[in-house]
């Protein structure tokens, strides 16, 4: 589903100004599989993620998602593999400007679809993320995990395959942390959907994650299962 090979990122052109965000990143993850990436800030977490949907481009190596390669895409057929992954943020990134019900139809909007085919479909997610009487409010009426429902339900309504999360809950306390996580266990379980989380907060990863990678300097030390990452030996 999610196959990265070798990849590598340097930021700035200047010699000694080069950063190595990536140094060799191997990484295979499953259709389903919620899958989480830890480490310290400056581990290379966001570089990573945004390698995945090419809003960074590797300097060498390979994306592949289902199979395709996405840095040998044409820039229309790009688009067209984008569209299937979806992105959530930690400070949400809703227009303000714009009811709940105007933020999960812009996607669609840009796309063009019919009038009635989008207000079904949002009205759909809305209720699915729990916030169905909220489609007249805006943004600034709703609390945090709120918001991020509304982030969820955004990100689902291209119909994605598959949903990167960037500190989705870290600005979040831990009772809204747990109902937001609830949401995206369903997004695997009722959309199957791929989940692929970074994060700091190893409570977010042992709830919900069934593989994860660590990260450190650019590099992954250590993957595997939750229970074999986390357990001392
Ligand atoms: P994390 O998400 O784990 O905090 P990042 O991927 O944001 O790590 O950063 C990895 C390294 O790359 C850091 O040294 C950071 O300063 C650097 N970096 C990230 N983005 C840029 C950028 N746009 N330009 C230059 N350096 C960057
Ligand atoms: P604006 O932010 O420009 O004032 P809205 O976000 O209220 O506009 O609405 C944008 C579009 O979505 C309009 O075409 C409107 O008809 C439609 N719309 C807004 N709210 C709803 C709703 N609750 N049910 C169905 N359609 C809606």
């Amino acid at each position: 589903m999610i196959l990265l090979k070798d990849v590598y990122k340097e930021y700035g052109k200047k010699k000694e100004k080069k950063v190595h965000a990536l140094k060799g990143i191997n990484l295979s993850i499953d259709k389903g599989e919620i899958f989480g990436v830890v480490g310290f800030s400056g581990a290379g977490k966001s570089t990573l993620i945004r390698c995945v949907n090419l809003l960074e481009r590797p300097t060498s190596g390979k994306v592949f998602i289902n199979g395709i390669d996405l840095l040998d895409l044409a820039p229309k057929d790009l688009r067209k593999s984008r569209k299937k992954i979806g992105m959530i943020f930690q400070q949400y990134n809703l227009l303000s400007s714009k009811t709940i019900f105007h933020n999960v139809a812009m996607p669609l909007i840009l796309e063009g679809k019919p009038k009635e085919e989008i207000k079904e479909k949002v009205e759909e997610l809305l209720d699915f993320v729990g916030l169905g009487d909220k489609t007249n409010q805006y943004p600034e009426q709703l609390s945090g995990g709120q918001k991020q429902r509304v982030g969820i339900a955004r990100a689902l309504a291209t119909d994605p395959d598959i949903l990167l999360c960037d500190e989705a809950t870290s600005a979040l306390d831990p009772n809204t942390t747990e109902a937001v996580l609830e949401v995206l266990k369903r997004v695997r379980d009722e959309f199957k959907v791929t989940i692929l989380m970074i994060t700091h907060e190893m409570n977010v990863i042992k709830d919900i994650c069934d593989r994860v990678a660590v990260m450190e300097n650019g590099e992954i030390v250590e993957q595997g299962s939750v229970v074999d990452v986390f357990t001392e030996p």
